[in-house]
């Protein structure tokens, strides 16, 4: 059985706890103590980078949200995943613009099979669940399988993803808000935009759950 199953399966017959102190809460993954302890950053954007017209992370990565993160992309907690995208709902800017589509940044298929999910599409899962936007997990594919980001440098990262995403035509005039997990370099998210522009997605946004500053 995997992961994500057995996730699934005990979301419904154990009382949910905060993941991080063990307390009883009424929602998950954090009790209100731990909500409100968490490295909030100021609610305001990122100054627009790159084909970005909107930038904006919620926290900071750093603990305990590094261990929230692992925790939902290594060890199957889709409910964790799910849990910090109805956090970004939660604390998105004032005055944000209802998009016509949420795009994950997508996995290779390969690895997202080994993994059993996406977890930035469990992450927007959370966030369209509960603002009642549109979750499109199609419209953009990762063609290769590149190496893990985080192991090379900045130059290394551009080439690396070069020419690795591609996504189908979009009707005129989209708004498009595009949702990964940790914002470091932007390299991933940025290729990703490259991919929608050329799709012909007319204004683009990027939110993460959290910002390695
Ligand atoms: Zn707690």
């Amino acid at each position: 059985m995997s992961w994500v199953k057995v996730d699934q399966i005990l979301d419904l017959f154990l009382p949910p706890q905060c993941v991080l102190c063990g307390q009883s809460t009424a929602c998950r993954p954090l009790c209100a103590g731990c909500l409100a302890d968490l490295p909030w950053l100021d609610p305001d954007c990122l100054p627009a980078a790159g084909e970005f017209d909107q930038l904006w992370s919620a926290l900071a990565y750093e603990y305990p949200v590094d261990r929230l993160i692992t925790e939902a992309k290594f060890a199957g907690q889709l409910s964790t995943a799910r849990a910090l995208g109805e956090l970004l709902a939660l604390r998105s800017p004032a005055g944000t613009r209802r998009p016509d589509l949420v795009i994950p940044v997508p996995l290779h298929w390969q690895r997202q099979a080994e993994r059993g999910f996406n977890q930035a599409e469990e992450i927007a899962r959370g966030l369209c669940r509960q603002l009642d936007w549109r979750l499109a997990t199609g419209v953009c594919q990762r063609l290769r399988a590149t190496p893990a980001q985080s192991k090379l440098g900045a130059a290394e990262r551009r080439l690396n993803l070069h020419a690795a995403f591609v996504a189908r035509p979009l009707p005129p005039a989209l708004h498009i808000l595009v949702i990964d997990d940790v914002l470091t370099t932007g390299a991933t998210a940025q290729a990703v935009a490259r991919a929608l522009r050329q799709a012909g997605a007319a204004s683009l946004a990027l939110w993460t759950v959290a910002h390695a500053l």
